[in-house]
């Protein structure tokens, strides 16, 4: 079994707000992008495929090459995540089963990679996520609620997303051709289960992910972030 983690770190990151993108920014003495791809690096994965920003393309493969032996690619990310995903996808040759992780998400760990390993042995679709603990909302136009979803039913989904490799390639090549031809619509396309249950018939399971698995996204995360790195420190 050949296993391949694609890491997006192509985002513009623009809602951090900083000078520097927030996948460079740093976080308990390295760069938020160090901290997943020293967790596959770690890990049972054999090949990481990083996926960056076109204009950071030639330093960041010098500088994680260099660092990380796992990565066998670091190939230019698009507009969309899943212009990035499709990019990232495309540069592996073949493989068995694909782990599909957010860059911003610093925080996965060995169990959490483990726990998508062990589940890809049954499974040919899975990702991590956790109960809602919020109450959620379907809400109109207007911002009013129309719907309330049953919460126990009701799960924050996180990253990684894990599949077998030829099972998510035909889905996203579906979907890239669904957009070439106009067909897709106006769907935003948020994640990569999503792909999997648009374009095939394969059910996606649950599993555990962590809470403290969080997406850095906002300035108020990385302060979020800092707590979560200390916290796994002090029980070190
Ligand atoms: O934008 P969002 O927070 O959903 O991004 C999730 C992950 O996808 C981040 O790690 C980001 O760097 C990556 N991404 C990407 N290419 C894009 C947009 C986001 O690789 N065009």
């Amino acid at each position: 079994m050949y296993t391949v983690a694609v890491v997006l770190a192509g985002g513009s990151g623009s809602r951090m707000g900083t000078r520097i993108r927030k996948q460079y920014l740093d976080l308990g003495g390295h760069p938020l992008i160090w901290h997943s791809l020293n967790a596959f690096q770690e890990s049972d994965v054999d090949e990481i495929v990083l996926v960056c920003a076109a204009d950071d393309l030639d330093e960041v493969r010098a500088e994680y090459t260099a660092l990380f032996d796992k990565i066998g690619a670091v190939v230019p990310g698009g507009r969309e995540r899943y212009h990035s995903v499709y990019a990232g996808l495309c540069a592996i040759d073949a493989c068995d089963r694909v782990l599909i992780h957010d860059g911003a998400r610093p925080f996965v760990s060995a169990e959490i990679i483990d726990r998508c390993l062990k589940a890809l042995e049954k499974e040919d679709a899975c990702v991590t996520a956790m109960p809602s603990k919020d109450t959620v909302k379907i809400v109109d136009d207007s911002g009013y609620a129309v719907s309330t979803p049953d919460r126990t039913r009701v799960w924050n989904v996180q990253t990684p997303q894990c599949f077998r490799f030829p099972l998510v390639k035909k889905a996203y090549d579906a979907l890239i051709e669904a957009e070439r031809n106009g067909t897709l619509g106006d769907v935003h396309v948020t994640d990569d289960a999503m792909v999997v249950e648009m374009f095939t018939d394969t059910r996606v399971r649950m599993i555990e992910g962590s809470y403290d698995n969080i997406k850095i996204t906002t300035p108020e995360d990385m302060t979020v972030g800092s707590a979560i790195l200390n916290k796994a420190l002090t029980q070190n």
